[in-house]
């Protein structure tokens, strides 16, 4: 086993060297401020995919959901 880039971490992302190598996300502060605004339509996606699966009577709940929250 080869001796592992201690310390010479890169972002995943835009390979930038990592000054922090003792964080475990990989990720560069920009990349992290990037990634939070993927996160979110992504997110948005999965919960579309999921009322899909789940069908119409969750959807109705979030709806209502919604409704109840803009009130
Ligand atoms: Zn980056």
């Amino acid at each position: 086993m080869e001796k592992t880039e201690k310390g010479n971490r890169t972002c995943l992302t835009c390979g930038r060297i990592l000054t922090n190598p003792d964080e475990n996300i990989r990720l560069c502060p920009r990349c992290q401020k990037i990634g939070i605004s993927v996160a979110a339509p992504v997110g948005a996606l999965g919960l579309s995919a999921v009322v899909k699966k789940l069908g119409p009577r969750l959807l109705k709940g979030t709806v209502y959901l919604i409704k109840g929250l803009k009130k």
